[in-house]
């Protein structure tokens, strides 16, 4: 079976209108979400020969009965309202212009056909690219240039259409999932794990002591790493956090919210990683789904901001999914591998081992026969 690959030209064509908010001394700019990093990954895609050994999975719009099982229904007809109005924010850097509600939804929608074709085995596994993104949206408001939280959608779908009782979120977008936190933080069924920059965006979000509540308690992990980080710090994550708290969780399905804007050219954060950093967390992730849940997994994406190394990024992620090579060079990886700041460093490991004392806490499920 392949890599399914969700796309739609529609995708790109949510427009974000102008960002004049910040201060009125300096002229306006345009947000840095842009649809540029996603037409290129496409476009390298393509011309690299590797899509059309992708199966395509036509993405569809999610219902509004679809969206309201994540978000709340006033915040769904609030932005179905603006959207038809003209345009608005939807909270927390989200301007939008027309028609943003139906892209929205479409965003949403191709991550649940991402997930019911992996589930109904036509794909192996699938990439979302799909935009807008959505690991800020929370149930109530967007954030983040996040308006549907497209993963926290499917997750529902997954649940409550097509009998999935227990999801994995693995975001490794650079700043935190706090969306997707907000909306299972009470649910011992889905387990929701951020590796993120310490103390980035949003400000004062993604501490370790926020850890789940009630019936959710420990099912909500917050990896935050120090500024700075690269694959050394990624890897001792993966290692003694993200791995074990999933194969204690047992989950039947696993997304990754996939931002790849810790790399090391992004303007919006401050890590080390390039298309090898991510080829190495797919692989490893690829390895976890294939352990614990059949090899189900959906990666979606999310931020990325530097134009021109996200393509690739994003490459070394589809190959790692698909097991197939585009057999081109990543000519950003040598520029970082040249310089220091993937070795793990002290204060990186102090905080990677802070976060694992957690995973005890993490709702256990018992290991299948033979697991070690
Ligand atoms: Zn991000």
């Amino acid at each position: 079976m392949s890599t399914g690959f969700v796309f739609s030209e529609r995708y790109l064509w949510h427009e974000t209108g102008s960002w004049s908010e910040l201060s009125a001394w300096v002229q306006p700019s345009s947000p840095p979400e842009s649809p540029e990093p996603k037409r290129r990954i496409r476009n390298l895609l393509e011309i690299t020969g590797l899509l059309p050994r992708l199966t395509t999975v036509p993405p569809r719009p999610a219902s509004r009965a679809e969206l309201e099982r994540f978000h709340v229904p006033r915040y769904v007809e609030q932005i179905s309202a603006m959207s038809a109005a003209g345009g608005g924010d939807a909270g927390g850097f989200t301007p939008f212009r027309p028609g943003a509600f139906e892209i929205a939804s479409l965003s949403a929608g191709g991550v649940i056909a991402a997930a019911d074709a992996v589930l109904d085995g036509i794909v192996r596994n699938a990439y979302a690219l799909v935009r807008p993104p959505g690991h800020h949206a929370s149930p109530s408001t967007g954030d983040g240039f996040c308006i549907f939280n497209n993963i926290g959608v499917a997750v529902e779908h997954l649940r409550h259409v097509r009998g999935i009782q227990r999801v994995a979120v693995v975001d490794w977008d650079v700043h935190h999932g706090n969306g997707t936190e907000a909306g299972f933080y009470e649910n011992p069924d889905v387990l929701t794990i951020s590796l993120h920059q310490d103390a980035w965006y949003p400000l004062a979000s993604g501490g370790r002591e926020r850890n789940g509540a009630g019936r959710g308690l420990g099912a909500n992990l917050n990896v935050p790493l120090p500024a700075g980080s690269g694959s050394g710090a990624y890897d001792l994550a993966f290692e003694h956090v993200v791995e074990p708290a999933l194969q204690r969780f047992q989950p039947e399905f696993i997304f990754v919210a996939c931002g790849l804007d810790a790399n090391y050219m992004d303007p919006l954060a401050r890590m080390m990683l390039d298309g090898e950093s991510y080829r190495a967390m797919t692989l490893r992730i690829r390895a976890v789904a294939d352990a614990v849940c059949a090899g189900r997994l959906v990666v979606v994406h999310e931020g990325g901001y530097a134009a021109e190394i996200v393509p690739f990024c994003a490459l070394a992620v589809i190959e790692a999914m698909s097991g197939l090579s585009a057999g081109i060079a990543d000519p950003w990886v040598p520029r970082n591998r040249g310089c220091p700041g993937q070795e793990l460093l002290p204060h990186q490991a102090a905080a990677v081992m802070a976060a694992a004392a957690l995973v005890q806490r993490v709702p256990a499920q018992p290991q299948p026969a033979g697991s070690a």
